[in-house]
Formats: C-alpha cells, structure tokens, sequence
C-alpha cells in the first residue's frame, strides 16, 4: 500500500468542496488527525505555530516553523499540492496565517482539537471570523474509510493480534499487572506500531473498572484479567483489542456464567453489523442479551466507537445515535460486563462494515483465555 494511496491529492479538493458547501471561508488546522488525513503529515504539536490554511478555494498553505520545514518537505503533503511557508523563532507567524487566506473571512473551520492558545491567537488574528469546528466538514469525509485506509486498519489489527497471542509468556500469577503492562507495551512496538497508545492490564477487582490502567497489585489465582492494548502503526492508523484472559486455578462460577453471555453477545452485535441497520440498532444487539441475562446495568458503556486516524472518532455505536452504517465505516463492538469490587470482562474487536455485512480486523478467539 503506497502513501499516494492512503493520502491522496484529492482530498484537499474533496475538502475544499465540503468546506464551501458548509458555508465556510477556510479550514484552519493545527497538527492533529484532520491535518494528517488531508496531507499525510504527522506534525510536531507545539507551541510553535503549524497550521495548514485550506480555502475553500485557492491555494492550501501549510505554515510551519522553520525548523520543522525538512520535516514538512519530507512527509507527503507536498506531494498532494501543498505551498509550505515557514516563520523563524521570534517572529508572529499569525500574519502568515491571513496572507495565506488572500482575502476577507466571513467563517473558518478549526481543528477539533486544536490548542486554546492557537484559537485565540487566530481570533485576534481574524477578528471579523467566526470560529467553528472543523469536523462539521471533516467527520463526513473520515466517517467512511477508503481500501487503502481499510488496509492500514486490517494491518493494525494483525499487528496486536499478534501481541494478544504471546499473552501466555507474560501474564502470570503473582506479577504486577504494571510488569506485565511493561512487557506488553514491549510487544506492541515489536509487533510493527510506532506508538503505544495505551495498556490496560486490569485483573480481579480491578477489572470491573473499564478504564483501570495498571497497578502495582499483584494479579492472583483464578482471577480474571482484563487486558486492552492499542497502538499506532507507522501508516497513522490504530489498533484497539481487548481480550480476557484466567490467569491460573479456576474462576468464580458466577464469573463464567456471565463470560458465556458477554461472549454470546459480542458475536450477535458482529454479526449484526451490515449496511443500512443503525448505529443504535448495532448497540442493541449487544445490549439486549446482556440486559435478559439480568446484567443490564454491569454492562455500563457505548458498545463501540469508530477508529482510524484517531483512537475514537465517529461513528459511535450508542442508544440514540441513528445514523445508518454504511459501507467503509471502521468501529470496535466492545460489550463488557463490570461487577464493582468483584470482577469485570469485556470483548472487543475492530470491524468494517461491508457492502454487504462485516470484516472482523481481530481474528484471535474471543472465548476466554485460560493461561
Ligand atoms: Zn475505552
Ligand atoms: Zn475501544
Ligand atoms: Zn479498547
């Protein structure tokens, strides 16, 4: 798979086009996902001013510090029509900025995520400009991934199956969940991401907090282990799996009783997945069985959220949102059950919706793992 393929030119048209059907003057963004998909470059978020000014029409600009611009020049936004303009240390690269917009501004959309300090610095910059979001324009273009954005997911995806499949050398009794998240993190660069995103090693107690981390507490016999790993791969592109796993002796009969649900039900709000059911109806199918089995209120978060560029983006799998999947859309299933002081366990892979059903980007066995 070529960069060319993953960021193509055409973007900055599709973009521009979007930007004027919004009603927006320009696109002003900051380094962050937006600037990525639109130019390929992963840039430097600091306090030195990096903004690509996109008209809605006319020419891009990326503005760079100088001495970020070999990095600028060397990522692939030249290659998709980018004009790079840098400014030296010590100078306000602000008015950078306006000259590149060739014009009075009526509306400009900012970066999602862009920093408090650059909005103002661009308000004072632009003060007869209203200031909007960006994703208004962005979100439908990144809601539906291309084949060569499917690839880097089913790549990532590969990727930390990998690292879900060496759980055995690490995941003992009597380690801390902490040594076991080190070793972990370890195995997710080997396996090809450039970034670790996050670790959570979550055993007994502490797995009935979906958001744990680690801790230094050692993990104990016959307890189950909830571990949730992702990283970044070098194409921009993210992983996020999660398995739970029996670290020695035999679990709580309880425990397996609802184990056998969860799993049951992560299939079912799979196999849902298909072009035209909603988002809603997709959280549904993974709601229902859990909530009959009477762990309706243990079961306390979204089914799913979308990945790409970013660890969590649109469309996100929830009671309300009845926005229809659509071929090309990239999201996890993730149910969990999360019994307070006791235990907990979630199920969770990255899925495509196709034209006519779903692709499964983790492939390892979701039955509960047994070290
Ligand atoms: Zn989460
Ligand atoms: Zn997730
Ligand atoms: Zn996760």
């Amino acid at each position: 798979m070529g960069i060319d393929e993953l960021y193509p030119p055409d973007r900055l048209i599709a973009a521009q086009r979007a930007t004027a059907a919004a009603g927006l003057d320009a696109l002003l963004l900051t380094p962050g996902s937006d600037l990525r998909y639109l130019t390929g470059y992963d840039a430097h978020a600091g306090e030195r001013l990096t903004c690509l000014v996109l008209p809605a029409e006319g020419e891009p600009t990326l503005v760079v510090p100088r001495l970020e611009r070999p990095a600028a020049e060397a990522s692939p936004a030249p290659a998709t029509g980018v004009r790079i303009v840098d400014h030296v240390d010590g100078s306000d690269p602000y008015p950078l900025v306006v000259a590149a917009l060739d014009g009075p501004v009526a509306a400009v959309g900012l970066a999602d995520r862009m920093w408090a300090e650059q909005v103002l610095g661009l308000r004072a910059a632009l003060p007869d400009a209203a200031q909007r979001l960006a994703g208004e324009v962005l979100r439908e273009l990144r809601i539906r991934k291309s084949p060569a954005e499917v690839a880097a997911l089913a790549e990532a995806g590969a990727a930390i199956d990998e690292v879900h499949l060496r759980m055995g050398e690490w995941l003992r009794p009597g380690r801390t969940e902490a040594e076991v998240a080190t070793d972990i993190a370890a195995a997710i660069r080997a396996a090809g991401h450039v970034t670790v995103d996050f670790v959570i090693v979550a055993a007994g107690p502490n797995g009935a907090s979906p958001h744990h981390g680690t801790s230094d507490r050692p993990i104990g016999v016959g307890e189950p282990v909830v571990v949730d790993i992702g990283g970044t791969m070098a194409s921009g592109y993210r992983s996020d799996c999660t398995r739970t796993y029996l670290a020695g002796g035999s679990a709580p009969a309880d425990f397996l009783d609802y184990y056998a649900v969860l799993c049951d039900a992560q299939r079912a709000a799979v196999e849902a997945v298909r072009p035209g059911i909603t988002a809603a109806a997709a959280d549904a199918a993974a709601r229902a069985p859990i909530a009959a089995a009477g762990y309706g209120s243990a079961f306390l978060h979204r089914t799913g959220h979308g990945i790409g560029l970013d660890g969590h983006e649109e469309p996100y799998l929830v009671a309300g949102n009845d926005r229809p999947l659509e071929a090309g859309m990239a999201f996890s299933i993730e149910p969990g059950i999360y019994l307070a002081g006791r235990h907990g366990a979630r199920i969770e892979d990255i899925v495509v919706c196709t034209t006519d059903g779903v692709q499964r980007l983790n492939t390892t066995p979701t039955e509960l793992i047994a070290l």
